[in-house]
């Protein structure tokens, strides 16, 4: 294991699994593949900025809570960085810094010219009003401000946040720089310069990779029994998308429990009920509720992992039975039940790869930001698929040639690809 000041940070409890050794391990199996130089490995190993700021916000009721707001920024070899903004009850430094070395093999594995950060707040944002979510990220903005920029780091939503945060950060941006500043963020409003197609892009992204996966089985879409973790951005757009191509979703979740339906479900209707209901999924239709345990280990074709982390483990990998697990949450198998399905020969569609589509449109947005051409939603999505493929089909030719497992072979492509540029430009100084 490389040395990493991370590894001090905070004291892990006996059945923790480290999300940053985690993804230190996917990097040395990665380095170990292409041979690379220790002291690239290194580099690698370590976040590149670890900034922890204090948010003090005034509560409705007129309390004062303070805050810890992170932004981990890995590696800025290749363009600035990019990377989501987390507001969940389980957010450390340490998940946000594994998240932040996730999105720079990813955007490398894309062909993206970015680097790899994440940021995030411990906070369950339900338990927070709106203006106080307001006033939240405002704060965390400014305290980040010398950080962040359209050439220095470019935040984004991910889970907790959306469209709406990206607005309050763009604007607390540009209110202190003195100037309009769209391309501070991405997954920001249209009426502010955010793309067409990005509030789907992640879930759309995750129906390309299924579908070229079912594809190379010799199967398509059409009555493929699909269960997906997660009914929140990513999940509910992959969930629509993919009933639009004529799969049967049997299964879908939130925090608040899943349900099921054999002859799979009207999503569009289920996404119209989720909307209303605080509850999430559960007394949706003519359907059998089930718990988040339940729906990993359904019988079906296709798993779709799409809210948290380390949600298939020992504990539960033998019972998965789905033949194709696509990730669409980052880091939803783990290590050793990564190990355990590969040999078994289910196909782990890896997150680098399946969940890619948001930093690909993220990507589109920034560029259309930075030519001031806006493009139509239809070029927007070809251009994402065009990409998404691309990967794809680099991923498997790279583990056939090699004869390793695709999360290898992605990893090898967005290290080696990072890699070969640190060594092209050396060592400052
Ligand atoms: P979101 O907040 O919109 O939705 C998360 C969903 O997970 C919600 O339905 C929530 O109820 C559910 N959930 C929370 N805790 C759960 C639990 N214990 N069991 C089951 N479900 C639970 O978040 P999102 O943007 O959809 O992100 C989901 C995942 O996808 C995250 O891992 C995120 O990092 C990853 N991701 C998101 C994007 C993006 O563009 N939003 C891009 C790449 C990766």
């Amino acid at each position: 294991m490389v040395s990493s000041s991370l590894h001090q940070l905070e004291v892990p409890t006996p059945a923790y699994i480290c999300p940053y050794d985690q993804a230190c391990s996917y990097l040395e199996e990665a380095a170990k593949e292409l041979k690379l130089d220790q002291g690239i490995l290194e580099v690698l190993s370590h976040p590149r900025k670890v900034v922890t700021v204090s948010i003090p916000v005034k509560r409705d009721n007129g309390q004062v809570q303070v805050l810890a707001g992170h932004r981990v920024q890995h590696c800025d070899i290749l363009g600035p960085y990019k990377g989501g903004i987390r507001y969940h009850p389980a957010v450390t430094l340490r998940e946000v810094s594994a998240l932040a070395m996730l999105m720079t093999w990813k955007c490398a594995l894309l062909g993206i010219p970015y680097g790899g950060a994440k940021g995030g707040i411990a906070i369950d944002p339900k338990l927070y009003s709106v203006d106080e979510l307001e006033r939240i990220t405002r704060r965390y903005t400014s305290e980040l401000i010398k950080d962040i920029g359209p050439a220095v780091d470019i935040p984004a939503p991910d889970m907790g946040t959306s469209a709406r945060e990206m607005a309050w950060m763009m604007d607390t941006y540009s209110v202190n720089v003195g100037h309009a500043v769209p391309g501070v963020v991405t997954g920001k409003p249209i009426s502010i310069g955010g793309s067409r197609g990005r509030e789907m892009a992640t879930g759309r992204g995750v129906m390309f990779i299924v579908r070229e996966a079912l594809i190379d089985k010799g199967q398509s879409l059409v009555g493929t029994r699909i269960a997906i973790q997660g009914f929140g951005n990513v999940g509910s757009a992959a969930a629509l998308l993919l009933h639009q191509a004529g799969a049967k979703v049997i299964a879908v979740s939130t925090g608040s429990g899943g349900i099921f339906c054999e002859d799979g479900l009207d999503i569009p209707a289920l996404k119209a009920y989720a909307a209303q209901n605080r509850k999430g999924v559960v007394g949706f239709g003519q359907t059998t509720p089930i718990s988040n345990a339940e729906l990993l280990t359904l019988p079906c074709d296709v798993l779709i992992p799409a809210a948290l982390e380390n949600q298939i483990t020992e504990d539960n990998v033998n019972q998965v039975q789905a033949s194709i697990i696509a990730e669409a949450a980052n880091g939803p198998v783990t290590l050793v039940a990564n190990q355990l399905l590969e040999s078994r020969g289910v196909t782990v569609l890896p997150d680098i790869l399946a969940n890619a589509g948001g930093v690909v449109v993220s990507y589109l947005e920034w560029v259309q930001g930075l030519s001031y051409v806006f493009w139509d939603e239809e070029r927007v999505n070809k251009e994402l698929e065009q990409l998404m493929v691309q990967a794809y089909r680099q991923v498997i030719q790279k583990s056939l040639d090699r004869q390793i497992p695709l999360r290898l072979a992605a990893y090898t492509l967005g290290v080696g690809r990072v890699a070969k540029a640190l060594s092209d430009r050396g060592l400052y100084p």
